[in-house]
């Protein structure tokens, strides 16, 4: 197979967001009446970021024999992903995320996992495809076994394998012997290192580990440490955020996209900056991934 260029591989997931003036701690109970649907999962928003910043891209996940199976498909299509794949599950809903988001654009978030969880190997049809990507980019909320062997399978044919590791899990060393990239925000980096420390620090020790570690910082910017370079620290587009929300996701799907595109190291981090600079001052994880014209726009 060819001409595939960047293939994601993850969970798809409805996303029930609930908007708070706070958090509630354990054993409280906040009311509100703000709530709305929309799409998220790690995979599905990174396969559209990717897709809208410019990448020809295909999804490998499952979703629900179902109207929200439906409900995610749709934006899929309608960003020019490769849906042909993508598992329709007859006993198992669609994922669900209840998401709250409170006044400052905080977030913490459940996941019920659903048809992602029946990921739990591949298929011939999909070894085929993961063979043919010239990039796969993969996050941890499917199981880990189907993410080592979809990782065995893009690197053995020479494509290029990138790991969000998100939510955050101990990575098997024979993962980590198939990855070229490690993505991970600061919160994960500490626990990927061990240890705390500063953004450069961690990203020494994780890179003992694994070639090149990018660790996004935020609104500070991020920090991409390639073995044996110095490493290249940009900082993010001053903006108002008003929704955090699949930030990480949409500056993975975009440095994944410019990478492909043959970006240089400073240009891609750009590149990916302004895409979830973008992404931060919409509500929503889907709804708010920029296209490619907007962040070329924003770049200039
Ligand atoms: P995650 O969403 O996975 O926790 P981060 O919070 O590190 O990841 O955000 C990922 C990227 O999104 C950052 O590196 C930055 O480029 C961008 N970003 C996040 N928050 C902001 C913000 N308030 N202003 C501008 N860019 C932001």
């Amino acid at each position: 197979m060819s001409g595939v260029s960047v293939v994601i591989l993850g969970s798809a997931n409805v996303d029930v967001i609930i908007e708070l003036d706070r958090i509630p701690g354990p054993g409280e109970t906040v009311l509100t009446d703000a709530s709305d649907r929309g799409r998220g999962g790690k995979g599905n928003n990174q396969a559209i970021a990717a897709a809208r910043a410019g990448a020809p891209t295909v999804f490998l996940g499952a979703v629900g024999a179902d109207e929200s199976g439906d409900f995610l498909l749709e934006a899929q299509r309608e960003a020019g992903i490769d849906v042909t794949h993508v598992r329709r599950i007859e006993d198992a809903p669609s994922g669900t995320a209840y998401v709250m988001v409170d006044s400052r654009a905080e977030n913490a978030i459940v996941v019920v996992a659903g048809a992602n969880g029946q990921l739990l190997s591949l298929t011939d049809a999909e070894r085929e495809v993961l063979r043919g990507a010239d990039a796969l980019l993969m996050q941890l909320e499917v199981p880990m076994a189907t993410v080592l062997e979809a990782a065995a399978q893009t690197k053995r044919a020479g494509g290029y394998v990138v790991l969000n590791a998100a939510p955050y899990a101990e990575l098997p060393d024979e993962l980590i012997a198939n990855l070229d990239l490690l993505m991970v925000n600061e919160h994960e980096a500490a626990l990927a290192a061990g240890r705390s420390g500063t953004p450069e620090e961690l990203a020494a020790t994780i890179g003992e580990r694994v070639p090149d570690v990018l660790i996004t910082l935020g609104a500070a910017g991020s920090l991409l440490q390639r073995r044996g370079s110095d490493p290249v620290r940009i900082n993010a587009p001053k903006v108002d955020a008003v929704d955090t929300t699949g930030a990480g996701d949409t500056f993975a799907g975009a440095y994944v996209a410019a990478t492909v595109a043959g970006l240089p190291e400073q240009g891609r981090l750009e590149y990916a900056a302004a895409a979830a600079a973008l992404a931060v001052q919409r509500p929503g994880a889907v709804a708010s991934i920029p296209r490619a014209d907007e962040i070329q726009d924003a770049v200039r």
